[in-house]
């Protein structure tokens, strides 16, 4: 992605406030030689990192994890200044993040110790352990929505499972990974456990092919196709955490008061530029009218600006405004209707917020991430109806269900085909870091947080210690006829009875 408003000169680009289009800060374009250069000193420091074993690894995560909180206030600056989102907003991603380090620190062993297991009946001579080891270097290629919380739930797992880690972040946030590699230098500069490499997606690709052992991708779809194809070329494994068109569902005995607050704030929080934000909202016939009323009157209150307090910021990528646009243009053009707002909506690198109405399922405001403040509102028949629609999209990320009867919620949640499922909350599961992350189909695959995203970050290795000779051995080329005889016979008294 190269943005109008990067400039990109030389060896080196610029750092834009979306904002104000001021130069914030100027960085290298990191290109094969550097990058190698960077993988070969993580590779270095792995072998330190190993040695640190599961206490030692915790206790630097956690010195790692109060630096940044003590500093928190100078991190939250460069995140507002360099996404235009408001300070408030820089210090809760910084809040969630920092939850992060702190439970992949604290249960990385738990999670990745080598553990016993059965080794069945035929194998009772045998004692078997499944272990987990890491992969090496792990290359995280982060967005810029989130240019904090989204990479560490790859950067804080990875480092845990003993990997140690090159960050590239988006050419838009670049400030934000260097301020990290920073605060790890400040604690252990010998060991260069966590780097940052700058650069546009060239610096990206050259991550890819550096020789890292995986990669950890967060970004759109189309870009994840990209990383897939050169990552292939090495057989070097990717997590990708991708686009979504998460829908919310609201029930005929949903609090309407509780939805409409949780739809304002997932529709319309980050100027909508969420990965898990609300995209398309299905309210049952019923209470159709009172909710697009409700909403109407929540969202018309949003103030968004470039302000400290305002409700949200710019939209950090200039073109993605034109993605806004034209999904506006059409679901207008095939019928909708604009209940708050429209394309006069769109100013400078501002869009006030918009709810469409009516939209065909077939329009680009439904089928495509938008990414931008504004929200489809269809009517349905039921949930069950909006089950149907929320997975007809090619995305699976996350979705909602706003119901009073959560047993009802939690059968809506049980079909709904994605990663994650919120029941009378929106990204309720954004701070709870035991919950995987992740998505299917056009979302991507793999996960980050949670048990699940620590084993993300390693290799499986299984063992067997032979305790003593199998009494039926079958592992011989002498193999006697009367073990094969019995174990013949032990296979249909236990496998062949109905
Ligand atoms: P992009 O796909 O444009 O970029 C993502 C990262 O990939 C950036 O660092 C980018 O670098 C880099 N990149 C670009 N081209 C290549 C390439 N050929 N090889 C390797 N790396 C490359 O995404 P955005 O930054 O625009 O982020 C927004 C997207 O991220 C949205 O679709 C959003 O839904 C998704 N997202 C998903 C999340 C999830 O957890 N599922 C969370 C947050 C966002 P550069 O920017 O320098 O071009």
């Amino acid at each position: 992605m190269t943005d109008q408003v990067v400039e990109i000169e030389g060896r080196t680009f610029d750092s834009l406030d979306p904002r104000t289009g001021t130069v914030l800060a100027s960085y290298p374009i990191d290109g094969e030689t550097e990058v190698r250069a960077a993988v070969e000193r993580a590779r270095s420091a792995a072998r330190w990192w190993d040695v640190q074993g599961f206490t030692g690894r915790k206790r630097w995560l956690l010195e790692f994890k109060s630096a940044i909180a003590k500093d928190a206030k100078s991190l939250a600056d460069v995140i507002a200044a360099e996404s235009g989102k408001p300070a408030e907003d820089a210090m809760l991603e910084i809040m969630l993040g920092v939850e992060h380090i702190d439970w992949a620190a604290r249960n990385a062993e738990k999670v990745l110790k080598q553990r016993k297991v059965s080794s069945g009946l035929i194998s009772a001579n045998q004692q078997a352990f499944v272990g987990y080891r890491p992969f090496g270097v792990v290359g995280v290629i982060g967005p810029w929505n989130y240019p904090l919380y989204t990479p560490m739930g790859s950067i804080a797992y990875s480092l845990a499972a003993g990997n140690t880690v090159v960050f590239k972040p988006s050419e838009l946030t670049p400030g934000v990974g260097v301020w990290l590699a920073e605060k790890w230098n400040s604690l252990a500069a010998a060991h260069p456990v966590f780097q940052t490499v700058t650069g546009d997606g060239s610096t990206g690709t050259a991550l890819c092919t550096s020789g890292v052992d995986k990669i950890a991708f967060t970004g759109s779809t189309a870009t994840a196709k990209k990383v897939m194809a050169t990552c292939a070329a090495s057989l070097t494994p990717l997590v990708a955490e991708c686009g979504g068109k998460d829908a919310m569902l609201v029930g005929a005995d949903a609090d309407i008061d509780a939805a409409v607050e949780f739809a304002t704030f997932g529709a319309m929080g980050n100027a909508g530029q969420t990965c898990a934000g609300v995209e398309r909202i299905y309210v049952a016939a019923p209470v159709y009218d009172a909710f697009v009323n409700k909403l109407t009157t929540s969202v018309k209150a949003l103030k968004p600006g470039g302000a400290a307090t305002s409700s949200y910021g710019p939209m950090t990528l200039g073109k993605q405004s034109e993605i806004v646009r034209s999904q506006i243009e059409d679901a207008l053009a095939k019928g909708g209707r604009a209940v708050l707002g429209g394309l006069e909506s769109l100013h400078g690198p501002y869009i006030d917020p918009v709810i469409l109405t009516d939209v065909p399922e077939d329009s680009t405001a439904i089928t495509e991430e938008t990414f931008g403040p504004t929200v489809v509102v269809n009517k349905v028949r039921d949930l069950d109806e909006g089950i149907e629609r929320a997975n007809a999209s090619s995305y699976g990320l996350g979705a909602s269900v706003f119901t009073k009867d959560t047993a009802a919620g939690r059968r809506a949640a049980a079909k709904l085909d994605c990663g994650v499922v919120t029941v009378n909350s929106v990204l309720g599961f954004a701070g709870i870091p035991a919950l995987p992350f992740g998505g299917t189909g056009d979302s991507g695959f793999g996960r980050i947080h949670g048990a699940d995203g620590l084993r993300e970050f390693s290799t499986v290795k299984s063992l067997t210690v032979q305790k003593f000779a199998a009494p039926l051995n079958l592992l011989t080329m002498q193999r006697k006829a009367r073990d094969l005889k019995i174990s013949a016979l032990m296979l249909k008294l236990r496998h062949g009875r109905s």
